[in-house]
């Protein structure tokens, strides 16, 4: 690996804008070059229209980062894999479960990094709720996360089309943090979606799940949140109460908040990146996007009022 690790980012949107640029310039082992992005251009680097333009201009790239919606994934990946690119993917890491299989597949061929970020599992408090998680036998998991997609994802048209996770956007993350900070398997036992008729993808949904030990869990997902918003996972162990809120960046345990131990996440997953690179490793954990499928495969769907933005 070159020092710094020289990198191009594809998709020049929020998520780029707002965590990606700033993680990237204050990581000393990695340097942004380039950037592709059809409709946008970003300062001080070198811009195309596509990844393919990036790719055969810039031979010299380290890696290739990914912040694209999840329908325009795959083949952006599979490019970067095949021009013998490392790849950090943003979450989730693909449309479909069998298009990611089919990434690793390919990564390992051709012996590069390929890295499924779950930022939310670096909020500062996820580390320390797995630790007490791990000293306890748990008796039930509730999640809520609620939030405005209003004001969370104005005129994103992507995330309503197939494909585009709907309000498993979100609720992925909540998945993303269940799935790394409990160690049992878990599985998917019923789903209920609600699709506002003129779209594609479900506004809210419940489901019931359960570890392989039979803890129950479940989690209500809803965009219909006005006023405060709601990121919270409770998870009880007899008489102990902890709850990691704000999407794993606050912590109470039995009424007591404890303070936040880790960096931010974007940093976090930055150092992650460089770390699996020079190890010469990739990390894809497909667990969150499959509970997601199963709710898709399983669940009954209810029409709902139409939406417009
Ligand atoms: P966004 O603002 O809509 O930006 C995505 C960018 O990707 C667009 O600006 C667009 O730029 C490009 N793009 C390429 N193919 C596209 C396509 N088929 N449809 C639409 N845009 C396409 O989205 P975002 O909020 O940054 O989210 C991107 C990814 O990051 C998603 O997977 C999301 O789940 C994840 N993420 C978002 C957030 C957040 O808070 N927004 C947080 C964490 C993770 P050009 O038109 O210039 O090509």
């Amino acid at each position: 690996m070159s020092t710094p690790l020289t990198v191009g980012l594809v998709g020049y949107g929020k998520i780029a804008h707002d965590q990606h640029v700033p993680a990237i310039a204050a990581n000393a082992d990695v340097q942004l070059v380039a950037v592709a992005s059809r409709n946008s251009r970003a300062e001080g680097v070198r811009n195309y229209s596509d990844i393919d333009a990036m790719l055969a201009a810039e031979p010299a790239l380290d890696a290739v980062i990914l912040c694209q919606p999840p329908q325009a994934r795959y083949a952006a990946a599979r490019a970067a894999i095949l021009a013998g690119k490392h790849v950090f993917m943003e979450k989730p890491p693909g449309a479909t479960v069998s298009e990611v299989e089919a990434l690793v597949s390919l990564a390992r061929a051709a012996n590069v990094t390929l890295f499924a970020s779950w930022h939310s599992r670096y909020a500062s408090c996820v580390a320390r709720a797995r630790r007490w998680i791990a000293e306890r036998d748990l008796t039930r998991i509730d999640i809520v996360w609620k939030e405005d997609v209003r004001h969370w994802h104005p005129g994103q048209a992507w995330i309503w089309e197939p494909g585009g996770f709907g309000v498993f956007d979100p609720g992925i993350n909540a998945l993303s943090i269940l799935t790394g900070i409990v160690v049992d398997p878990i599985r998917l036992l019923s789903a209920e979606l609600e699709t506002p008729a003129n779209r594609q993808a479900p506004i809210a949904a419940r489901l019931a799940m359960a570890t392989a030990h039979g803890i129950p869990i479940t989690a209500e997902f809803d965009w219909r949140q006005t006023g405060p918003q709601s990121w919270d996972i409770v998870v009880e162990a007899g008489a102990e109460l902890l709850c990691l809120g704000h999407g794993g960046n606050s912590l109470t345990i039995d009424g007591v908040t404890q303070a936040p131990e880790a960096e931010s996440e974007y940093p976090a997953l930055y150092a992650h990146f460089v770390s699996l690179v020079q190890a010469g490793e990739s990390d894809v954990d497909l667990s969150p996007i499959r509970l997601v499928a199963d709710a898709f495969l399983s669940g009954h769907n209810h029409t709902t009022e139409l939406f417009e933005d």
